[in-house]
């Protein structure tokens, strides 16, 4: 079968969307310039929402298997412990992962590639992009592996091909944003003394944040100290050991790798121009704060791979496609206004940060953590499981707390899950209480199964009132949220997108 979507780039964002396309049955390639997977751990932290996408897709145990469950993190200022978090499940009764999981992004991005080969599909390795021109019909590219150029068509064409995207470049898009002052460095390191877990270290010099990686070696992230990079950057971590060791609690014996970087916080002012997309970090990059650059990424793929098979199977109006855009730029800027504050509260030099270092995160933190609605926020925000599109021209309705474009909440079952259903990856209607025949008829009109969930009252505890009525997109999300006095909306909604099941 002819290919007709090329993905460019097998980072996390290219090698999740082909996941997501494979799981729609669309004939793709994806090609990548370097030889084989990512061998840098860089992004450590995957988080519940990309963990559900996971289970959609059916390899979620893969990547837990693979990972730690992060359980505590500690404070430590100039060397003194000052506060222990227990993280644990910190977003009990939310979603199925309510943890923080740390596994380094090489381990990840082989699971991924080790899942698409078990499927038949193979990255093509050592191939790049040289150039690329659109046309009514088709995307028209170069291709060369090797010193062979291809030329070739294709139906779409995805940048996933990171922050330097020549994709973005060549579509003249501008990457508007900023650059941090601070220069960090990133380090996998053995220590004869073990790391104590996850930690956050402020010191009068400096900032290090050390994570435990699962071969026993630490992971440190961190600022450099003025004075040793006031002559340059070092080109190995040698100057910045004592400083390490001192505040630090860890003993280094051997290095096994560093890096030196600056931290950017950009966003392209476009994710989109007629048969061309950009996903991850070559539309939007962002602080490290909170672990959620190559998150987004991955939720990037699976919002637009999704939406690209509806329409080329011409099961839903081309109209979706516009809906990447809005919804992942909204997302994207947002998240970087917070991280950038949350980077800028650790790392900046006025009185907020003194207070922030000081005060807020030593010893308020600490206690503000211990109450359940705020450990259910903080879990909500980082986990991204509090993703809302209400914007988006595909949410309509609300029921409560419960708006179109809202992730479905996660509740139990009789058998399972409310979730469980998600692994098709195709619309859904659920009812939450009473079978109603005439939505089974507008249902089985567009071929899409619906699914009745005996009410309990656990389900108002994260917002699903008795008889609530939604249409789920693929990924989902909440499409339609209607009580069932509403149903003519339902068939509204199905005629005016053109919704037809994917799988059917
Ligand atoms: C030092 C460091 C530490 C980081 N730490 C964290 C962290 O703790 N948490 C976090 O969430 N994120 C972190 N990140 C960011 C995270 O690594 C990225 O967000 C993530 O890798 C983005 O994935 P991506 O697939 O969009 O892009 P990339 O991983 O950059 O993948 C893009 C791929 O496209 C390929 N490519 C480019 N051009 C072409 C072409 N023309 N043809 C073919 N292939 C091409 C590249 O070779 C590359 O493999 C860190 C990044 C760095 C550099």
């Amino acid at each position: 079968m002819k290919a007709e979507v090329l993905i460019v780039g097998a980072g996390p964002t290219g090698l999740a969307l082909a996941l997501a396309l494979h799981k729609q049955k669309i004939p793709f390639r994806i090609i990548e310039k370097n030889s084989g997977p990512g061998t840098a751990s860089r992004a450590m932290i995957v988080h519940g929402r990309i963990l559900e996408h996971y289970r959609q897709m059916g390899f979620a145990e893969m990547i837990i298997e693979q990972g730690n469950k992060v359980e505590d993190v500690q404070i430590f200022m100039d060397g003194n412990l000052k506060a222990k978090m227990h993280i644990g499940d910190i977003g009990e009764n939310l979603s199925r992962f309510p943890y923080i999981l740390s596994l380094p992004q090489d381990i990840h991005e082989e699971i991924l590639v080790r899942v698409l080969k078990e499927r038949g599909v193979e990255v093509e390795w050592n191939t790049q992009l040289m150039s690329f021109k659109e046309s009514d019909h088709h995307v028209q590219v170069v291709i060369e592996k090797e010193g062979i150029t291809e030329e070739n068509n294709f139906v779409f064409l995805c940048g996933c091909d990171g922050a330097h995207s020549s994709v973005r470049k060549n579509l003249g898009f501008q990457f508007e944003g900023g650059t941090y002052a601070q220069i960090f460095y990133v380090a996998d390191v053995k220590s004869s003394i073990p790391s104590p877990g996850i930690s956050g270290n402020m010191f009068r010099e400096g900032f290090c944040l050390t994570i435990p990686l699962p071969n026993g070696n630490v992971r440190l992230i961190g600022i450099f100290p003025e004075e040793v990079v006031k002559d340059g950057i070092p080109s190995e971590l040698a100057p910045v050991i004592p400083f390490i060791e001192k505040n630090v609690g860890i003993k280094i014996e051997q290095v096994n790798w560093y890096s030196p970087y600056k931290v950017h916080h950009r966003i392209s002012d476009h994710f989109r121009k007629g048969r061309i997309f950009l996903a991850g970090d070559a539309g939007h990059i962002h602080s490290p704060a909170g672990g959620q650059g190559m998150n987004t990424g991955i939720g990037d793929a699976v919002n637009l791979g999704w939406k690209l098979a509806a329409v080329m199977l011409e099961k839903a109006d081309e109209k979706i496609l516009d809906t990447y855009e809005t919804e992942r730029m909204a997302f994207a800027k947002m998240l970087i206004s917070t991280t950038d504050r949350a980077f800028n509260s650790v790392v900046g030099k006025g009185v907020e940060t003194r207070l922030f270092k000081n005060a807020v995160i030593p010893y308020a933190l600490p206690r503000l953590i211990a109450f359940p609605r705020l450990r259910k926020k903080l879990y909500k925000k980082v986990s991204q499981t509090d993703i809302k599109y209400r914007d988006s021209i595909l949410s309509e309705g609300q029921i409560g707390q419960i708006h179109g474009g809202d992730r479905l909440p996660w509740v139990t079952t009789e058998n399972s899950d409310n979730h469980e259903p998600l692994k098709s990856m195709d619309w859904q209607f659920h009812i939450y209480g009473q079978d109603l025949p005439e939505l089974r008829a507008i249902a089985e009109s567009s071929a899409i199964p619906l699914y009745v969930f005996k009410w309990k009252k656990e389900m108002d505890a994260v917002g699903i009132k008795e008889n609530s009525i939604m249409l789920i997109r693929p990924d989902g999300h909440i499409a339609l949220a209607i009580t069932n006095r509403e149903l003519v909306k339902a068939q509204k909604y199905l005629d005016e997108f053109k919704i037809y099941s994917i799988n059917s």
